[in-house]
């Protein structure tokens, strides 16, 4: 259902200018590397297709989602020479819609080269694709066995251009990990054993860990869509995700009252609490309840009680009545209350809080004013 501005309880402004300059930030930190872009889960929640077409505008020509229906879908908004990789390969038995659609997979394990190899035979074609292999995450992947047997067949990469060997980093924000330097040693190693082919590494936190990481291609996602990319430091990106829930109404509670379900909060004075139409429904996590915070004119106010369906509960007794007229926005996600704020409240990382962002929203997209 379309969502109209005057009707809706809540209002998801995505700042598209804010994802260029991430996209610029990234491309100049990774020098001469090419800086590809993590689309999946409709572009962290906040819109694959708006997201993807001004990072083409910037320069992007790789855009990796997970699932092959993801691929599809976005396949029409970009042009042919736009890359669509989807990283969890090949379906089983889906191989042909690759080609159909025009887009490439991510092999990740001997069957779905097997099955990309069998595709190039029968097409008498050689066939696009990365081979993911496993440095230390034991997710997606060729193990180091694996690899050897393919060493050993040649064969079984009969037909198929690996464009790329990639992997993932499983620790890359924490820049003290070791696991960094394990992992980026035990991917030299591998990608030893594909000469012709380049390759790829740094995810968003990987690009800040410095150029031995950067390769011939990044994936960044999070970065883009303006979550802190280094633990523990100030984040260098533009807050993308703007969040304001719509105020319904207020009501005065004597000392001792409870508010919302389970009565889990209880005032302890006479307090004024106010009604959001946010909910979990709407991807404000129920781990929020008594945690979170909003802001209404710059005020802070804290969340009491616990997180409905449909609605929070503020306690804005300390607000003036004037910043509190029914229809007001608050402010859920801002630049004082960042994702990554929230996220910390609700003992989560930002990417949940922005993946679990819900359809109810009026979402508004700004971007440059686009010359005429
Ligand atoms: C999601 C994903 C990325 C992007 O990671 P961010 O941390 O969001 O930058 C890159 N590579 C792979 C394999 C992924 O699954």
């Amino acid at each position: 259902m379309q969502q109209l501005a005057e009707r809706t309880g809540a209002v998801l402004r995505i700042d598209l200018q804010a994802v260029r300059y991430n996209y610029r930030l990234l491309r100049h930190r990774l020098g001469s590397a090419q800086c590809g872009a993590a689309v999946k889960a409709d572009g962290y929640g906040l819109g694959a297709e708006p997201v993807a077409k001004v990072l083409y505008q910037e320069g992007c020509r790789h855009f990796f989602v997970a699932h092959l229906e993801e691929a599809i879908a976005l396949r029409p908004a970009l042009p042919i020479d736009a890359h669509l990789i989807v990283m969890h390969g090949s379906p089983v038995g889906c191989e042909s819609e690759f080609i159909t659609h025009g887009c490439m997979p991510v092999l990740n394990s001997l069957q779905q080269i097997e099955d990309w190899a069998a595709l190039a035979a029968q097409r008498q074609q050689r066939l696009p694709a990365i081979v993911q292999v496993d440095t230390g995450m034991a997710r997606m992947g060729l193990s180091s066995h694996e690899i050897q047997i393919l060493q050993s067949n040649p064969a079984l990469c009969a037909g198929i251009d690996v464009q790329y060997v990639m992997s993932h980093l499983a620790c890359a924000e924490d820049q003290t990990n070791p696991m960094n330097r394990q992992q980026l040693d035990t991917f030299n190693a591998l990608r030893a054993l594909f000469p012709g082919s380049k390759a790829s590494l740094a995810n968003s936190a990987g690009i800040f860990l410095g150029s031995e990481f950067h390769f011939d291609l990044a994936r960044p996602g999070a970065a883009l869509y303006g979550v802190a990319p280094v633990a523990g430091q100030e984040n260098p990106l533009r807050a993308v995700a703007h969040l304001q829930g719509r105020l319904i109404q207020t009501r005065e509670i004597p000392a001792g009252t409870g508010v919302g379900y389970g009565s889990t909060w209880r005032s302890k004075e006479t307090s004024r609490i106010a009604t959001i139409a946010v909910g979990y429904a709407d991807g404000w996590l129920r781990s929020l309840s008594n945690r979170g915070v909003a802001h209404i004119a710059g005020f802070a106010a804290p969340m009491v009680g616990n997180v409905s369906m449909d609605t929070i509960t503020l306690d804005v007794s300390n607000i003036a009545p004037v910043y509190l007229q029914p229809g007001t926005f608050v402010d859920l996600i801002s630049a004082t209350n960042t994702v990554d704020d929230v996220a910390a409240k609700a003992n989560t990382i930002g990417y949940e809080i922005l993946t679990s962002l819900g359809t109810r929203y009026y979402r508004e997209y700004t971007d440059i004013a686009q010359a005429t």
